[in-house]
């Protein structure tokens, strides 16, 4: 097969939602559907770990598991589908953000009794800021849910584009009769039950066949005028608008009961797009141009902390990837090559001897690769959008034992540059290190990786601070200004960064009105 072929069969996506609606659970189903049954049970035993900080622990003896499950590829029909897990957890969303920026789409997981939920309506905004395209899947129809109609204009609220039903629930909970689907006209029976996954759905052709208004009575009679309702209210599905994020297809099922799986899939098959150009400031990389290029979109600590290895993900921008190629890292022109990488086929984590563009492959290293690199077979570029966000939390951190100053920096450089946790060094002389997050948990987690990873007692304390906003200015003389005149607030990040901490929302307005010609970020973007 040929590079353009491999292409065009590559499809990358992420799955969303907010905790509890059911992604976990599509996702299995998705993996059984495709055929790659053994997966179902690590999906599981990375959720049972998720929940709570306390469940630190056990989410560093899962790690191993989540590192082979965070992206999971997958045949079905003629296509490859690489799907990335992104952490349910909202305090991890920042490590999410990033795994959108590695996707060709999304897929957005709705619980249908809670509609669109405050996680996903984050996540949304980045998919929205990157015009992603998004197809979506209402689930839990099996229950008393929230009216379908109520449910598309939240939709369309929430993300400001128009959703396309693909199919239509007839019933719910307990007269949940299946789905229409309105594209083949032909309705699905619903059989609840989560061991089938075979294509053994009992089908009714035709939306005025009679068998249906005698068989679902009044779940029929209000499907079918809502049917009428909305095949006259709403556009026809255009691809171009999905592919450009204004349109979002619906489906509607029960991801528990194997139902609305299977057209979940074939969606993504036929409307998904295949891995297009990526923007680099030097230029825009074609994905079937015959040299590698791929960037770093996450990074991970692997199973063994006393060695401190990590795996970066990368995603293939362009080109082939072989086992053993050389590779340069853009940023420093630094030589690797790496033997021992791997894909995620099936779950298992295998060597990989050959990926294309639109695959994450895995790079075990020590350090080597940072969140945002850029690898090529030898050219110069750097990609643009990967976000940083302006961390919204606050603590300062010190060392117990002086003596093991070293040790703090060296571990929060990494941790930093691992993206656990964002660093900042302030402008004035003395001041302790800071820490920004997004959420609480990540201060856990690396107050305790510190210790078990680097020997640190680390004492976080409070800090003043309750924002930051990295700052530019075309003019440098200005922002020279405002530095020395906001020296108390001004701080660095680990790629020193320019960022100014205000303690509250109203000193950053005093900030911005004083300097007009000062630009405040909330979202930093690699180079
Ligand atoms: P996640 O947090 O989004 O990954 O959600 P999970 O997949 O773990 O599902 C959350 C809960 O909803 C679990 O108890 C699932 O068994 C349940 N669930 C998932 N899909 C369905 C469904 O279609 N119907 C019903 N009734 N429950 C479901």
């Amino acid at each position: 097969m040929n590079l353009n072929d491999e292409v065009a069969r590559r499809r990358t996506f992420a799955i969303i939602s907010h905790p509890d609606a059911g992604k976990t659970t599509l996702t299995e189903k998705l993996l059984l559907f495709a055929g790659a049954i053994q997966i179902a049970g690590s999906v599981k035993a990375r959720k049972a770990s998720r929940h709570a900080a306390s469940d630190w622990m056990e989410i560093e003896k899962q790690r191993g598991i989540s590192v082979a499950s965070s992206v999971m590829q997958m045949e079905y029909r003629d296509c490859v589908i690489n799907l990335l897990d992104t952490p349910g957890h909202q305090d991890f969303s920042e490590d999410t953000y990033r795994v959108l920026t590695a996707v060709d789409a999304a897929l957005m997981v709705i619980d249908a009794g809670n509609g669109v939920e405050p996680q996903t309506i984050r996540l949304l905004q980045v998919c929205r800021a990157r015009n992603t395209p998004i197809i979506t899947f209402i689930n839990k129809l099996d229950r008393e849910v929230r009216e379908p109609l109520d449910l598309l204009s939240e939709i369309e609220g929430h993300l400001g584009m128009d959703a396309i039903p693909f199919s239509w629930p007839v019933g719910m909970g307990r007269s949940f009769g299946g789905v229409f689907d309105l594209r083949h006209d032909r309705m699905r029976v619903f059989r609840p039950g989560a061991e089938r996954h075979r294509d053994d759905d009992e089908t009714i052709e035709g939306r005025d066949n009679p068998a249906l208004a005698s068989r679902f009575g009044d779940a029929h009679a209000k499907a079918a005028e809502e049917i009428e309702l909305i095949t006259g209210a709403m556009p026809a599905f255009d691809q171009a608008a999905f592919l450009a994020g204004r349109q979002t297809p619906v489906f509607f099922g029960s991801a528990i009961n194997n139902f609305g799986v299977r057209e979940v899939l074939d969606a993504l098959v036929e409307l998904a797009p295949a891995p297009g150009p990526r923007a680099a400031l030097e230029r825009s990389v074609l994905p079937a141009e015959p040299k590698f290029t791929g960037v770093v979109f996450k990074v991970q600590a692997n199973m063994d902390p006393a060695h401190r290895d990590r795996v970066a993900f990368v995603r293939v921008s362009s080109g082939r990837f072989e086992r053993g190629m050389r590779l340069k890292v853009a940023r420093n022109g630094k030589e690797i090559r790496p033997n021992n990488v791997v894909s995620f086929l099936s779950q298992r984590r295998e060597i990989v001897e050959e990926a294309f563009a639109g695959d994450i492959i895995g790079i075990p290293n020590h350090g080597i690769l940072q969140l945002g690199d850029v690898l090529t077979e030898g050219e110069s570029l750097t990609f643009t959008g990967l976000p940083f966000f302006a961390p919204e939390l606050f603590q300062a951190v010190e060392v117990k034992d002086p003596l093991r100053t070293k040790q703090l920096r060296t571990g929060l450089t990494q941790l930093g540059e691992e993206g656990a946790i964002q660093v900042f060094r302030p402008e004035a002389a003395g001041g302790a290190l800071l820490l920004g997050a997004v959420g609480q948990l990540q201060f856990e987690v690396v107050a305790h990786r510190l210790k078990t990873e680097y020997g640190v007692d680390a004492r976080l304390m409070p800090s003043r601070y309750s924002l930051a906003r990295w700052i530019t200015c075309p003019d440098a003389r200005i922002l020279k200004k405002f530095m020395d005149a906001n020296a108390a607030n001004i701080a660095y990040d680990v790629v020193d960064a320019v960022a100014f901490l205000a303690g509250s929302p109203a000193q950053l307005r005093v900030a911005q009105e004083r300097y007009p010609e000062i630009e405040f970020h909330t979202m930093r973007e690699h180079a």
